[in-house]
């Protein structure tokens, strides 16, 4: 799966303050996320994080 940092990351499983989409801050062996609704930082290991990406969403890409 492509990922790059300042992407944004429709999840399958929500937030617990209701949000959907994070962004990426960091990618690794864990990827750094902050979700857009309360700011909350979480690491994710990489499998876990792809397999609850429903969508990329790019919005600097022409
Ligand atoms: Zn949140």
């Amino acid at each position: 799966m492509d990922i790059n940092v300042g992407d944004k990351l429709l999840m399958k499983k929500k937030h617990p303050c209701g949000a959907d989409t994070f962004l990426v801050l960091r990618i690794g062996m864990d990827f750094r996320l902050k979700c857009t609704g309360c700011g909350h930082e979480v690491m994710l290991p990489r499998v876990k994080a792809e397999k609850n990406v429903k969508k990329v969403i790019r919005e600097n890409e022409e």
